[in-house]
């Protein structure tokens, strides 16, 4: 049977394709270190659980309205007046199944067939895939390595078209771990007001970052940024909550009531039980969520200093989520492999040590590695790092 046209060219996301790989060589009794996750090693904070576990026994597991509870859109609302004092009311916000979500969709409501997004790389891996499944057209721009992987306003405005609808900031980035300063920011933001194109803020790694820069938001920035951007957040990365799956979008009503009629007919709403735990989140005390940007912290300093006694290996540190970006292509050179992909597959295979290739997220000089998981497992893996390269020079 033919698919639909709209799956043929779907590309399956190349960090869980890493990590099944990981699994596998693990289930065969292998002792594989990953660096591939995506997401952080801690458990959930106890009280989050005890708001989840009271929610079941309270008999809340029935359907909620589609773009959630009240009580988590005040908590968001309130949550974006205290961070950032924008003044959101709760039409503006939708609450969805993770920030993923919310990201695809939005790009449902927003694009027809040939409507561009401009989408700059290095990028997280599911933007072009959710932007090609709503028709639209992603449009790569290559930040550049010197420049800390962060377009800037020149390249911006020299992609612009006509048909230009959006752009998608996302600081912290992931896989770069870097973040645009509010100049960086206000220069970004002036382009897309003079072309009247909407800011996509991909905001989900706002509370890891580990230097003295605050996290800005493009929609901080003027009345009317405010008004041009759709800010993506969620509790997955902050309250180590990937898998409750509740993300959300702010932004104007318009976009947001059309999100939530598509919603209603797809997802009916994020579960229930896992609103309640985001709720504690958000009402709760950050004490955990501070304990582990330190071990984040901790473990960026260490992997990022093993990292550079690699021949050939040259990696800026990054500000914040919890990945490196290091550039490996001279390294597999002399190695003797000609893409890093292939770098990785051999790593892999020699010394089982699993990192995800930057080719997948559109900058395959690079790999990139995440910090997501113990200091002692960190430093063997960087151990045999080293010695796969010295053993292949
Ligand atoms: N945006 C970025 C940049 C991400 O890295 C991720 C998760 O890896 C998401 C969005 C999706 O987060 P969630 O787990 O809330 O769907």
């Amino acid at each position: 049977m033919e698919l639909a046209k709209r799956v043929q060219t779907l590309t399956p996301s190349s960090t869980l394709a890493i990590t099944a790989k990981a699994k596998e060589l693990k289930t065969e009794g292998h002792d594989v270190i990953g660096l591939g996750a995506g997401e952080p090693d801690f458990n959930t904070p106890d009280h989050i659980i005890t708001a989840a576990s009271n929610a079941m026994e309270e008999g809340l597991t029935k359907y909620t309205p589609s773009g959630g509870i009240l009580d988590l859109k005040d908590a968001i609302v309130s949550k974006m007046k205290e961070d950032h004092n924008l003044s959101y009311s709760t039409d503006e916000v939708i609450v969805t199944t993770g920030a993923k979500h919310a990201l695809f969709t939005l790009f449902q409501v927003l694009l027809n067939k040939g409507d561009e997004v401009i989408v700059p790389a290095p990028y997280w891996v599911s933007y072009p895939e959710q932007i090609k499944l709503a028709e639209g057209t992603p449009v790569i721009v290559k930040a550049k390595e010197e420049n800390q992987f962060k377009i800037t306003p020149a390249q911006l405005e020299e992609s612009i078209t006509k048909h230009t609808k959006a752009v998608i900031i996302n600081s912290p980035s992931n896989p770069t771990g870097m973040i645009y300063s509010e100049d960086e920011l206000r220069a970004i933001g002036e382009v897309c007001v003079k072309h009247d194109i909407l800011v996509v803020s991909d905001e989900i790694y706002e509370k890891l970052i580990y230097s003295d820069d605050q996290h800005i938001s493009m929609a901080q920035l003027s009345e009317a940024l405010f008004n041009q951007t759709i800010i993506i957040n969620g509790v997955s990365k902050s309250h180590s909550m990937t898998g409750w799956r509740i993300g959300y979008a702010l932004g104007r009503a318009e976009i947001i009531k059309a999100m939530t009629n598509m919603a209603s007919h797809s997802t009916s709403n994020p579960t229930s039980i896992s609103q309640y735990a985001a709720l504690a989140a958000y009402r709760g005390s950050n004490e955990e969520v501070d304990k582990m940007r330190q071990a984040f912290h901790k473990r960026l300093d260490a992997l990022h200093s093993w990292l550079l006694e690699i021949p050939g290996v040259s990696c800026e540190k990054p500000k914040g989520a919890f990945y490196l970006f290091p550039n490996v292509l001279e390294t597999a050179r002399n190695c003797g492999f000609e893409t890093v992909d292939d770098w990785v597959t051999a790593l892999l295979e020699e010394e089982k040590v699993a990192l995800v290739p930057g080719s997948g997220f559109g900058s395959p000089e690079n790999v990139r590695l995440s910090y997501a998981t113990s200091i002692e497992q960190l430093e063997e893996a960087a151990k045999r790092i080293k010695r796969f390269v010295e053993n292949h020079q």
